[in-house]
């Protein structure tokens, strides 16, 4: 028997306020240090944050911008697309994946993903690629890499580039058959992340970057975040506006520090989860694949001849927050199902929106916080 603990107020899905205590002297004397300088756009704070960032995840450039839909609108951009071009999306994703490619006149095709990993189905890949085929765009969903050794050869083979979307996965590390390692995100010809507040490296309003490994890109996705200009006021291509502030690069540098300790706290709420859950066969655990280390944004599960809703009514009664990462697949989002697809392709996206719950999982989790959450979930 499991001895419940009593009823338990203020459990969130993250914990921004006890995280920022943990680290208060710091981000305030940083944030202080940025208000007495008053250079709150372009600040030197930007570069030296985008300089951490390539040396803690390997890119050989990291070009900060404005929030992580823009990361991939830029990236896009970059690649030179033109209207009518088609790129692959999974249909199990944030809708920012799908609405940029959308939004510059591209198609989306999606793609299914895989009811274990909930990552991209490399298998389907190939089936979707045409003349049209111009990228695809990976998602880290949840915090772990997609198969992107598969990915790179399929991609490798029909010449189409890879924009990694690492908004969930940042600080994941894929392991190729070669022996060699990578980060999420500098695998591709372009990655981007966020740094919206709940992501694993977050800030305290919005933020986003890209990656890339080639040097012209690099210069090309700095001109189009900054208007298309190499000089001021002399425009060499249409770009937008898509700055880092001062601000959040100087708290992002601080935070960054920490980002390895992140990962290992959310890494032994997930394992806590896992052993606790593992034997009840209502509750599918996220399956690792063994060749990326998992970051846990998120930890997901899939319910198993349970109602999902009637479980988060439960846990809700009982002051436990949880989520539903996502809800509706994209190509059935009224925005989106009027591009091509084909529904067969995508059941596992379609069922995943009925079966998945992710439960609180952040860095400052009490051991005592989530035994109340466990024992609540066993006795639902
Ligand atoms: C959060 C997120 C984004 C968008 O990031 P913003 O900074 O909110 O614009 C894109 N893709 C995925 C998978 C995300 O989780």
């Amino acid at each position: 028997m499991i001895k419940l603990p009593g009823a338990m107020n203020n459990i969130q899905m993250v914990d921004l306020d006890g995280q920022y205590r943990s680290i208060q002297p710091q981000i305030d004397q940083a944030i202080a240090k940025v208000l007495q300088e008053g250079r709150f756009i372009k600040g030197e704070e930007v570069g030296l944050f985008e300089q951490e960032l390539a040396e803690y995840t390997g890119a050989k450039h990291v070009i900060a911008c404005a929030n992580g839909t823009d990361a991939l609108q830029i990236a896009l951009m970059a690649l030179q697309l033109q209207p009518g071009d088609e790129v692959i999306v999974p249909a199990f994703t944030y809708v920012a994946t799908g609405e940029v490619i959308a939004l510059l006149g591209l198609v989306p095709v999606f793609v299914d993903v895989n009811p274990d990993t909930f990552n991209i189905e490399i298998s389907q890949v190939e089936q979707l690629i045409n003349s049209r085929t111009k990228a695809i765009i990976p998602v880290h969903l949840y915090g772990q890499c997609c198969d992107m050794e598969g990915l790179l050869a399929v991609a490798d083979k029909f010449g189409i580039h890879v924009v990694e979307d690492t908004a969930q996965g940042i600080g994941a590390l894929y392991s190729f058959n070669n022996g060699s390692s990578k980060q999420a995100g500098t695998m591709g010809t372009i990655g981007t992340t966020s740094f919206f507040p709940s992501k694993n490296l977050g800030c305290y309003g919005d933020g986003g970057a890209l990656f890339t490994n080639d040097d012209d890109l690099a210069l090309r996705i700095r001109m189009i975040g900054n208007h298309g200009q190499a000089r001021q006021y002399y425009h060499e291509i249409v770009g937008v506006n898509s700055r880092l502030d001062t601000l959040q690069a100087a708290i992002l540098r601080i935070k960054l520090r920490h980002l390895n300790e992140y990962s290992k706290a959310r890494n032994l709420v997930a394992e806590r989860y896992d052993a606790a859950l593992v034997n009840d066969e209502r509750y599918n655990n996220p399956a690792r694949d063994p060749k990326s280390t998992h970051v846990f944004n998120q930890y997901t599960l899939r319910v198993n001849g349970i109602n999902r809703d009637q479980l988060r009514e439960y846990l809700k009664e009982n002051n436990i927050p949880s989520m539903v990462y996502y809800p509706l697949p994209l190509h059935q989002q009224n925005a989106y199902n009027r591009y091509n697809h084909n529904d067969q392709l995508l059941q596992n996206s379609i069922f995943l929106c009925k079966e998945v719950i992710s439960l609180p999982i952040h860095t400052e989790m009490k051991a005592k916080t989530q035994e109340y959450i466990i024992g609540k979930i066993l006795a639902f």
